[in-house]
């Protein structure tokens, strides 16, 4: 890890998962680049990604118009069909570049890639790397991306607010000691993660507080379908944590049963493809049955399968569920649905650029509508590595033609100011909880909507010391104000 010694970068990316990790890759080596996380570098969404990487592998047994057609049915055709196009199409390219950089997916007996099955997708078309397909592409990136001289990697500092002059951005940091710096580029790539830290139970990694959503909005970007949040229905059902341990779809997908509290399955109650229809509509189904039985009591059972291939097939599931007292391949396992994405975000173009010129976002903060209303499992490290790919792409060709002279800026700090009260964060996340779980709540929506509405403005106006907690606590109030809004 690099320190910062240089107040000006040629491209600054913001955020370390797969999407900002493929854009350094991906950007011209004779540019000087930056790229920050604001906690180590391995903690993010990317890391914890379990099932795969979908595409179009197996052309032979497979195609695009199939994983098109997959990702428009599950989106409710609600999806932007170019960039869908874009996604399916250039989307084995860049698993291949993948590969190259050393990801080393698993192979079946033959040792050709072995393809899984997931809920919602018509054929075997995901890569993955046992259950713990993230770690493995994260960490085989992060190996590259140290490699490349003209990038500058730096952990534990946190983007705090955003300004544009002319054509040159200017970015407020703290570091791990609150100390402010600033930092200034004419490019920006925003590639901050999702929001899922604006629910009480979430899938995601503690970063996930939508912080480069609400520093876009703020700068006045357009942001699109925040509303749009997916809920993953078979997360362990443990109460005792806010992050909930996911239990990938790929378990369904190898054959596992939703049982109810009577240990009955209930799927064809709802949807002809039983237990592989796509993640919304079985957490809609759950929470039916849920109120058909008046038990929130539901289990996942894969006990019928072979033990010692589910221990090989799935061993990070295995061993994490073991350490809370479950066998899976003698136990039913406690689930219930909790939040894991966000289809909207920071509204994008084909190259991943915002409506703000310089201002790119790729990865779950962006919104390219290739998801539509919900997201088919596992095409989201894909949206991720193709559309990072064609921003560099693209800041490569644009910054030739563009000034490179940086403007000056200086951020004004508060003097005398007070550490954000405590107690938002815990509200705003009991409110989204009521009112925009698997089912919105409009009643609750519209309370949820003036309460929100009243912390932001506290936020915003009081004068508070600008650290970690605040800037979380505004960008959750930002998210949250955002998402009710478009509900009501
Ligand atoms: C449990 C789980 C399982 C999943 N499984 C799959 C799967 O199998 N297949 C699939 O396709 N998708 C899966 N997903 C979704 C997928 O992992 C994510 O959508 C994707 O990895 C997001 O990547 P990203 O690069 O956009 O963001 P992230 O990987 O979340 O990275 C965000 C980065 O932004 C940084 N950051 C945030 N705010 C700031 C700030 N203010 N200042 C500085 N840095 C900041 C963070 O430090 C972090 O480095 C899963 C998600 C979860 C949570």
């Amino acid at each position: 890890m690099q320190n910062i010694t240089e107040q000006n970068y040629d491209v600054i990316i913001v955020g370390g998962g797969v999407a900002g990790l493929y854009t350094a890759l991906n950007l011209d080596p004779s540019l000087k680049v930056l790229l920050l996380t604001k906690r180590e570098l391995t903690l993010s969404n990317s890391s914890l990604a379990q099932g795969g990487i979908a595409t179009v592998y197996d052309k032979q047994n497979d195609s695009f118009e199939e994983h098109f057609e997959d990702t428009l049915i599950a989106g409710g055709f609600q999806n932007d069909k170019e960039h869908v196009k874009i996604l399916v199409e250039e989307g084995p390219d860049d698993v291949q570049k993948l590969i190259d950089y050393g990801v080393d997916f698993d192979k079946n007996a033959e040792g050709k890639i072995h393809l899984t099955l997931e809920g919602g997708h018509s054929k075997s078309r995901i890569l993955h790397y046992k259950d713990c397909t993230g770690k493995e592409i994260v960490d085989k990136l992060i190996l590259a991306v140290t490699k490349l001289p003209n990038v500058t990697v730096q952990s534990e500092h946190v983007v705090c607010d955003l300004k544009k002059t002319n054509h040159t951005f200017h970015l407020d940091i703290i570091d791990e000691n609150n100390m402010h710096s600033t930092l200034h580029s004419n490019f920006v790539v925003l590639c901050t993660g999702g929001i899922g830290r604006v629910y009480e139970y979430t899938t995601n990694s503690a970063i996930a507080t939508g912080d480069g959503i609400a520093l876009a909005y703020r700068l006045g970007a357009t942001i699109k379908n925040l509303h749009l949040v997916q809920f993953h229905p078979t997360a362990f059902a443990n109460k005792n944590t806010r992050e909930s341990f996911l239990i990938s779809e790929s378990v369904r997908g190898e054959g596992a049963y939703l049982l109810n509290c009577n240990y009955q399955r209930f799927m064809h109650r709802y949807d002809e493809r039983l237990e592989l229809a796509p993640r919304d509509v079985v957490s809609r189904s759950i929470m039916e049955e849920a109120k058909r039985t008046g038990s929130n009591n539901f289990y996942l059972d894969i006990t019928h399968k072979n033990a010692n291939y589910l221990k090989k097939r799935f061993p990070m599931i295995y061993a994490s569920l073991l350490l809370e007292g479950y066998d899976l391949t003698k136990d039913r396992i406690p689930i219930f649905p909790c939040q894991h994405y966000l289809m909207g975000g920071i509204d994008v173009n084909e190259n991943a650029q915002s409506s703000i010129e310089g201002l790119y976002a790729c990865g779950e903060c962006s919104h390219t509508g290739v998801h539509g209303n919900n997201r088919l499992a596992s095409n989201s490290l894909l949206e991720g590595i193709v559309f990072s790919r064609r921003c560099a792409v693209e800041i490569n060709h644009l910054i030739k033609q563009k000034s490179t002279e940086i403007e000056p800026y200086t951020f004004e700090q508060n003097a005398n100011s007070e550490p954000i009260f405590h107690g938002i964060r815990t509200e705003i996340r009991s409110i989204m909880q009521q009112s925009h779980f698997v089912t919105p709540n409009l009643e609750e929506a519209k309370k949820g909507f003036q309460r929100i509405g009243e912390l932001l403005n506290q936020i915003e106006s009081g004068n508070f010391l600008v650290n970690r907690d605040f800037v979380e606590a505004r960008s959750l109030a930002t998210v949250a104000y955002l998402i009710l809004k478009e509900v009501i």
